[in-house]
């Protein structure tokens, strides 16, 4: 069993002027030497707080942003470094759901417009399999063949990710990037698209990397867990490891965040996060964490913590074992 996706050394920095009249540029480091892999059915979760680069790194993966260095491997194929037209082979098999179905969809397109076109752009099918496509789909999603002839507006908050994720499966996809599908929804609402994604994942063999802020959907969706802190991975390990032997302080902090409190919790005292997560432009030297970490010490601020272990690995001097 090989990995469907290798994610190896990303690096993606954008470049910033320092002030309005200095030429100096400097660079946000939106995602920083990330390595990780993922196997074919599993979701792998990607959890942060907002602006730690997870959707950054989503895109990148799919290609919707050019990385910087590394490599990003999918089925053994570079997409890092293939060519547009090589690209536009795999395109139909790496797909994206976005956090906000409102914005992601084509206000002036019809249902059916929408989930057609890809259709026409990657595949030869004629006008009654395309329809007969769209339909199946549809209803796969939960909604009726006869909203396909409304418009975006015409729906819901959660009518709208269905049709975001009838989109992004129209051309049967094996790798899906879910950038926070449900955190734009109603609480209420949240479960159902929830629990679609993990039929869907059954029923087409899908494989998934889940990005969310906060752990709860998280924990729910995912085999795997990768914590990331401003550009880096600082925790990787199956859920429950993750969740039980939680080894990284800001790991921790996270989940003492997530209610309901977290009964597995070893370390009685609670990490509350304090302070806004320090520019990217400008990182904390060594730990990255450590202007918010209650542990830190002066190795901490001086040498910068590699990632280590086996199959749960952590970046900390000092991580709780
Ligand atoms: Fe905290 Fe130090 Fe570990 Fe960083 S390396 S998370 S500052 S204990
Ligand atoms: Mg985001």
């Amino acid at each position: 069993n090989s990995p469907l996706l290798k994610v190896e050394n990303v690096k993606k920095y954008y470049p910033i002027k320092r002030g309005i009249l200095s030429k100096t540029v400097a660079h946000v480091k939106a995602v920083d030497e990330v390595s990780f892999q993922i196997y074919p059915g599993e979701t792998l979760g990607l959890v942060g707080e907002s602006g730690c680069g997870k959707s950054t790194l989503g895109r990148s993966i799919i290609q919707l942003e050019s990385i910087s260095q590394g490599n990003i491997l999918f089925n053994d194929v570079n997409l890092a470094k293939i060519s547009k037209s090589e690209l536009r082979k795999i395109r139909n098999q790496i797909q994206i759901i976005f956090q906000d179905p409102y914005s992601s969809l084509n206000p002036r397109k019809r249902v059916r417009d929408i989930l057609i076109e890809p259709l026409i752009v990657h595949e030869n099918l004629s006008r009654p399999e395309m329809e007969k496509k769209i339909h199946d789909l549809i209803q796969i999603v939960g909604l009726s063949k006869h909203q396909l002839n409304k418009y975006p507006h015409e729906f819901s908050g959660g009518q709208r990710q269905r049709i975001g994720i009838a989109r992004a499966l129209i051309l049967n996809p094996k790798f899906i990037v879910c950038d926070e599908p449900v955190s734009a929804l109603d609480v209420s609402i949240q479960a159902q698209i929830l629990n679609l994604l993990k039929d869907l994942q059954k029923e087409f063999g899908l494989t998934y990397l889940f990005i969310a802020h906060g752990l709860g959907a998280v924990k729910y969706m995912s085999d795997k867990i990768a914590v990331m802190y401003l550009g880096k991975i600082v925790e990787f390990g199956k859920t429950n490891d993750i969740f039980q032997k939680t080894k990284h302080p800001y790991t921790k902090a996270l989940l003492d965040a997530y209610p309901p409190p977290n009964p597995h919790l070893r370390n009685k005292e609670r990490i509350v996060l304090e302070g806004d997560v320090p520019n990217p432009a400008n990182p904390p030297a060594g730990c990255r964490f450590h202007t918010r970490c209650p542990l830190a010490q002066k190795l901490c601020r001086e040498v910068e913590p590699k990632l280590a272990g086996n199959e749960h690995t952590v970046a900390c001097h000092f991580p709780y074992n």
